[in-house]
């Protein structure tokens, strides 16, 4: 019975690459109705572009990344929990948060992780060629958002370095 649970919570996490496209059709035909969390996983560009600041489009919807040490949230200290800015989702608890010195908001890992299963967290990793050498790319899992770039030169234990955009992201003060 545990591993037809386990099973099954693999499942929508091994979907996922299909999912926006679904979703896309769907809210097409109006029908976003499982989407409980997400306000708008599956907007068109344009759509995009008019609910998001150009800074929050060019990094989350055109995979861009703002100048270091630019960030709103690069120093910020206080408890709380980083969601997406585009869809609201979870993302990144401030417990985890430590200064890299890189000039972006880092993480040692996604808000959900469990050891070294992420399939509860509300992040995606992609392999990103798109500067000639291998990177993993960090998106929100349930919008698609380009949030940052993961790293294993992060602190012990994990090991991991979450390089996050500031403007992927929506801090919410307080405890979560
Ligand atoms: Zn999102």
């Amino acid at each position: 019975m545990e591993v037809f649970l386990r099973a099954l919570r693999v499942l929508p996490f091994r979907e996922v690459p299909g999912r926006r496209v679904r979703g896309l059709s769907g809210t097409r035909r109006g029908d976003a109705g499982s989407l409980t969390k997400c306000e708008s996983p599956s907007l068109t560009k344009a759509e995009w572009q008019k609910k998001l600041t150009p800074e929050q489009f060019y990094v989350t919807r055109e995979k861009g990344t703002e100048p270091p040490f630019s960030g709103t949230y690069l120093n910020n200290k206080d408890p709380g929990m980083y969601h997406c800015v585009c869809c609201d989702a979870p993302l990144f608890s401030s417990e985890k948060k430590f200064c890299s010195g890189t000039g972006w908001p880092s993480f040692s890992e996604a808000h959900g992780t469990s050891g070294l299963d992420e399939s509860h967290t509300a992040i995606l990793r992609r392999l990103d060629t798109s500067l000639g050498s291998a990177r993993t790319e960090v998106v929100c899992k349930q919008c698609d958002a380009h949030l940052g770039h993961v790293f294993p030169d992060g602190p012990a234990p994990s090991g991991q370095r979450f390089c996050i955009n500031s403007v992927a992201l929506k801090f919410k003060a307080g405890k979560h």
